[in-house]
């Protein structure tokens, strides 16, 4: 059956009567109709009106190569036809995830060689909790069991990945988070930071607020720390250099697991393969997704430390849990394929010599200046812009939320995707933009803010 049969009225009808999608205000998207995107080639995604947007969120973070890769759908359809699927439960497995995982292991950070599949960031980050706890449970420690999240960080929309993340109108509808998992404080400096605190004193303190978080519980009653390297939907907050060192210090000073979620800085994001090794950190678990397909594939790797995985080994026991599709034989072909793309063509390199300075350079000289403006930052390819009224008093227009959205609306109708979170708009593109790309994305981001500028002096 083909959609082009239909007319985009109809096709928004259809949605709107049988399709309840995902973070959206129901009574909205009715009255408004959805954008229909139905096709994507390269940096460029197409609506059904035949639009064409430059993709500066790479889909949801995560389409990294670009679309229209012929290799990933190759690969799809290679190994839909010899083998689509076998489960790794009761002692089987399929080749696909076995020589993904080694593949995974020779790009992780030393010290990292076990994976364990899912098919989404917040499976993944469900088995992360259930294993630090089960590590902590085989080391005779079962009261070890307390998690130390962030405020305002994202782990996901299940209810461990709600309960783990830090968002209050999330925790707000769930009606009992998991227990023993308590949120410290950010570490955003552009409002948390005081007059005249530098910013690597800054980092210091934001994580200190880890310690005192252990100290209060004590330490044998906690099991892991865990953050987002760069808080992505929380609005790309990146943290001071000073910060992950000494997170890291203090973790291993208490005897607490480090656990890192890279659903959005792993695969090239921030420059590295890993945002661990952007920040010079050594985690116990790195929760992957997202661009280790590329987005092409569902699917999710929680890559897991030498520590854990040897007294999963030693200790034996069954770890009760696991997935149907964990390790699915088309979703790791593809992922094979992607790796191999971002490998030859030197993807991540790019990043970080070439695309993400430049990248920081046309955010600093063509948008920083904008008088809606209050400060841009970015890391590898994440970028964030804080829309203010007053740029010298950081003062935001009322209600929170409504400028960032009059920017972005700007910005799609002009041809570039992106997203607003709360008052900060974020950037998030594919690994292969170019510097013409990325003047190009500027062009539009400027004639955005002139425009939203406009219609809120209004
Ligand atoms: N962790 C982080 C850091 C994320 O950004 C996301 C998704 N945006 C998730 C977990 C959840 O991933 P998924 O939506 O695939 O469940």
């Amino acid at each position: 059956m083909s959609y082009q049969n239909y007319s985009l009225k109809q096709l928004q009808q259809i949605d709107a009567s049988h399709h309840l999608h995902p973070f959206t205000d129901h009574k909205e998207l009715r009255e408004a109709g959805s954008r229909i995107i139905t096709h994507a080639n390269g940096p460029y995604i197409y609506d059904s009106e035949g639009k064409e947007l430059l993709d500066g969120m790479a889909g949801l973070w995560c389409v990294n190569v670009g679309y229209g890769r012929d290799e990933l759908a190759e690969a799809a359809y290679r190994q839909m036809k010899e083998l689509p699927y076998y489960n790794s439960f009761f002692k089987c497995s399929t080749p696909t995830p076995v020589l993904l995982s080694k593949r995974l292991a020779e790009i992780a950070p030393k010290g990292i060689g076990q994976v364990f599949y899912g098919s989404s960031g917040s499976e993944a980050n469900d088995t992360a909790l259930r294993l630090v706890r089960h590590y902590w449970a085989l080391e005779g420690k079962p009261e070890k069991n307390r998690i130390i999240s962030r405020k305002n960080a994202y782990h996901g929309s299940t209810i461990a990945g709600t309960s783990l993340g830090g968002m209050e109108a999330m925790h707000k509808q769930l009606g009992g988070a998991v227990p023993n998992i308590v949120h410290v404080m950010m570490p955003y400096a552009y409002e948390l930071a005081l007059p005249g605190e530098s910013d690597h004193e800054f980092g210091l303190r934001a994580a200190k607020a880890v310690e005192d978080a252990i100290l209060e519980a004590g330490a044998d009653r906690v099991a892991a720390f865990i953050g987002e390297p760069i808080m992505g939907a929380g609005g790309v907050k990146i943290p001071p250099l000073s910060y992950w060192p000494e997170v890291e210090r203090i973790c291993r000073k208490y005897g607490v697991l480090l656990m890192l979620d890279e659903v959005i800085t792993g695969y090239g994001r921030t420059g590295e393969w890993f945002g661990a090794q952007s920040f010079g950190v050594k985690p116990d678990t790195i929760t992957t997704a997202k661009a280790l397909t590329s987005g092409y594939q569902p699917l999710s790797a929680l890559l897991v430390g030498d520590r854990i995985a040897r007294v999963l080994v030693e200790k034996g026991g069954e770890f009760h849990h696991g997935y149907t599709y964990s390790g699915h034989p088309v979703a790791c072909a593809v992922d094979l394929a992607n790796i191999d793309i971002i490998e030859k063509e030197g993807l991540v390199e790019r990043v970080k010599s070439d695309t993400g300075p430049y990248f920081a350079q046309a955010l600093r000289e063509r948008i920083a200046g904008h008088p809606l403006v209050g400060e841009v930052r970015s890391f590898g390819l994440m970028g964030a812009i804080e829309v203010v009224k007053d740029k010298a008093t950081k003062e935001r227009f009322a209600p929170s939320g409504s400028a960032a959205v009059t920017v972005r609306d700007h910005a799609i109708a002009n041809g570039l995707m992106m997203r607003a979170t709360g008052d900060t708009m974020i950037l998030s593109p594919p690994l292969i933009w170019t510097r013409d790309i990325i003047d190009m994305a500027c062009d539009r981001i400027v004639k955005a803010l002139d425009l939203a500028a406009a219609d809120l002096r209004h």
